[in-house]
């Protein structure tokens, strides 16, 4: 006798009908509680690559279409994990699980992180934040501090809140071990630190206490990934340490990379964006092609990853995976 197990979806019910062919066909359904679904995790290890996309939640209708289209397009270089921002900038942080959910839902089998912030929340409302995050499916959280407000230099915790980033990195491996946790990581040091030795010191903390992998802050010099990837290894920093890239397309944004996160930007670079002058499809070429060199560097010196800031626009995204050879099935 043979057995032959088909899965069939009727409607939006999904069964398994077992039909045994020999001597006579029969058929069971049964109906299932929930749909299988085996979600790639991204492994970080040497041999492999993961490429991540971040993403940001979208304030009107017009820029959540421009978010579902970016997805999709994206998907086809098969990322291994999509993350979303929480409060980045101001923006709002409930519709960040909104956000993973609609990638879920779209793209179910690939990875979702939810970036948490330390900022407005009590320890009971981040251990909300979650137990809904882990209901939903997301599987990662990029554990943060955030930002102080704007116009304010230091970061103070609500009452029974947090003051860093490693103790919500501790709080999670303690209460929810399932997650894997993502830890930020400043190849040009982080602008409050003390030293760049007591930044990488703070590092380390946070992955003695549980952070599985560093995703760096934006930079576009490798040399400050290198060196940063050297001393991270002399103090005995071993999780993997994924580049954080993101291509510059105008003028408009180098402003603002500069006084948000104060990434410094080469000579070289600055003078091919300003060789473009006004000619907004020059200086996207430009932002392209810098981009494009400085992952190609990194891929062949074997990073274990890539995260792009992609912006919620696939155009820049796109044009430099092209480039350093990935295609989209
Ligand atoms: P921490 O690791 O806590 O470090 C903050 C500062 O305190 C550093 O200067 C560090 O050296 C110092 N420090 C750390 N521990 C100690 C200690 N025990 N004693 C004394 N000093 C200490 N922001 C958002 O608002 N939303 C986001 O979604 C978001 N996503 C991000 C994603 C990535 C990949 C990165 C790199 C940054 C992101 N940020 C986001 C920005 C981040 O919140 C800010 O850079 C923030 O200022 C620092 O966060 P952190 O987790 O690195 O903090």
């Amino acid at each position: 006798m043979c057995f032959r197990i088909f899965f069939v979806r009727v409607g939006d019910q999904q069964t398994v009908s077992i039909i045994t062919c020999n001597p006579f066909p029969t058929f069971y359904f049964l109906p299932l509680q929930k749909e299988i679904v085996v979600t790639q995790q991204p492994s970080y290890a040497k041999e492999s690559f993961d490429l991540s996309f971040e993403l940001f939640p979208p304030k009107t209708a017009e820029s959540e279409a421009m978010l579902w289209q970016t997805v999709d397009e994206l998907m086809g270089f098969e990322p291994t994990l999509i993350t979303c921002t929480y409060g980045a900038g101001g923006s709002t942080q409930t519709k960040t699980l909104e956000v993973l959910d609609g990638v879920l839902s779209r793209y179910p089998s690939v990875a979702v992180a939810s970036h948490l912030t330390c900022v407005g929340r009590t320890k009971d409302q981040l251990r909300e934040y979650l137990q809904e995050a882990q209901q939903r499916g997301v599987t990662s959280i990029v554990a943060l501090r955030g930002d102080p407000p704007q116009g304010e230099t230091t970061f103070n915790p609500v009452a029974n809140g947090l003051h860093y980033a490693v103790e919500l990195v501790a709080l999670i491996k303690e209460e929810f071990p399932e997650f894997r946790i993502l830890v930020a990581g400043y190849p040009e040091t982080h602008q409050e630190a003390v030293s760049p030795e007591e930044d990488l010191k703070h590092l380390k903390e946070k992955c003695n206490a549980g952070g599985d992998t560093i995703v760096t802050q934006l930079f576009y010099d490798n040399s400050d990934f290198f060196r940063f990837r050297d001393r991270c290894s002399s103090i005995g920093i071993t999780k993997p340490i994924i580049p954080g890239l993101m291509p510059v397309t105008n003028f408009k944004q180098i402003k603002r990379i500069a006084t948000l996160c104060k990434a410094r930007l080469p000579n070289s670079f600055t003078q091919a964006l300003e060789k473009a002058g006004d000619d907004a499809d020059a200086q996207f070429e430009a932002g392209v092609d810098y981009a494009s060199k400085q992952a190609e560097e990194l891929l062949s010196d074997g990073v274990p990853g890539m995260h792009l800031y992609v912006l919620n626009k696939s155009p820049a995204a796109i044009r430099v995976l092209e480039q350093v050879g990935m295609t989209r099935p």
